[in-house]
């Protein structure tokens, strides 16, 4: 990595992981082959030396467009910037209390929650779940993070994950590449942030859970690869996780938890999805950049739940377009998955139809 400051890489995450890298057997490392957070990518000096025009992101994102364009970009980043930055160090600052036990002691005490006794504990997930949807209209699933999904150089304190998805409104979508679409992306970026924090927090508080949320913008894991293995939905030809509720419309943040509460909710279900893409490739037609390769490159093997893992697009061809617009949305807005209702089981309806 450079060694530029960007608000994409919060000081408190950078102190966290020096911090709990010196504790590798006790918190869980990313691999040597893991996938590089897309922000580092785009911080590094390379990057910024053979693709960056003006030297910077924010550089880049001002000086690519119109006026009248420029002025809404302020407007939506003086809105959203404060309570993106403010959860994601939000979310470091609330797990300070395991950091420092660590650091005192070497190792986190072995506290024995007395939910464990019922594990799984379907009434808590229940709870939770009815907790998540009612207060912030989050889905969620259960899984464990495999080491592979932790992105290179990074590390998180505990190995299962509550996967939470909250979705993007449709109308503003359908809207894309205007940055009316972007400022929706920006809008569940500080709205999901919000939500993990209070949801790890109710967590705490009400039932001792040790817990630690982390932000869906930047983050430690690739989410969409985690969510498929929660049996959320699967992966399509974009490499964006499609979700039977909201297609692509949605974004991701997880909340990694010490001990293993509820039943895994990994499955198969919607594998088929692979096939659906095979035939339709909307997203590769559409995009503006060709960034969407039409043969992904294989990356990581045998992750468990995942399989191999595969990289779909050329972030250097998308990065440029997703920075001036706020977040582009073009291949999401025309995947046929986010048309929402049901699109899902008709899509499923006439894929098993074809067999
Ligand atoms: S976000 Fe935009 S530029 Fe990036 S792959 Fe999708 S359509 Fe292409
Ligand atoms: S647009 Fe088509 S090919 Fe692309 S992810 Fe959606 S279903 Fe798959």
């Amino acid at each position: 990595m450079g060694n530029r400051i960007s608000v994409a890489s919060p000081k408190s995450e950078v102190h966290y992981l020096n911090r709990i890298k010196r504790f590798p057997n006790l918190v869980v490392m990313a691999e040597e082959d893991s996938d590089e957070e897309g922000f580092s990518y785009f911080e590094s000096d390379a990057f910024a030396k053979r693709y960056s025009p003006n030297g910077s992101m924010i550089k880049d994102k001002f000086l690519s467009m119109s006026f009248k364009n420029m002025i809404r970009m302020i407007r939506i980043f003086s809105k959203y910037i404060k309570p993106i930055m403010s959860g994601r160090d939000k979310g470091f600052k609330d797990i300070e209390d395991y950091v420092l036990e660590l650091e005192k002691t070497g190792h986190l005490s072995n506290h024995k929650n007395s939910l464990l006794k019922t594990c799984p504990n379907n009434e808590l997930w229940k709870e939770l779940s009815e907790y998540a949807w009612d207060k912030w209209k989050i889905n969620i699933g259960f899984t464990e993070v495999p080491s592979q999904l932790i992105f290179k150089g990074k590390a998180i304190l505990f190995k299962y994950a509550i996967v939470c998805i909250q979705e993007m409104d449709k109308e503003k979508i359908d809207l894309a590449p205007d940055i009316a679409a972007g400022e929706e992306v920006q809008r569940i970026y500080s709205s999901l942030g919000i939500a993990v924090n209070d949801i790890a927090q109710w967590l705490r508080q009400k039932y001792n859970v040790r817990c630690q949320a982390n932000h869906p913008l930047g983050g430690l894991v690739s989410t969409s690869p985690l969510a498929a293995k929660a049996g959320m939905g699967w992966q399509g030809h974009n490499g964006l996780l499609i979700t039977p509720q909201y297609g692509q419309r949605h974004r991701i943040a997880p909340i990694f938890i010490e001990d293993l509460l509820f039943e895994f909710t990994d499955n198969n279900d919607h594998v088929w999805i692979e096939k659906f893409c095979k035939t339709c490739r909307k997203c590769e037609r559409a995009c503006p950049m060709q960034a969407i390769y039409t043969e992904k490159q294989p990356r990581i093997k045998d992750v468990p739940g995942i399989g191999q893992t595969r990289t779909c697009i050329d972030r250097i061809k998308c990065y440029p377009q997703f920075n001036k617009t706020l977040g582009c949305s073009i291949c999401v807005k025309v995947c046929p998955f986010s048309k929402g209702n049901d699109s899902y089981s008709k899509l499923k309806h006439i894929t098993n139809k074809k067999v």
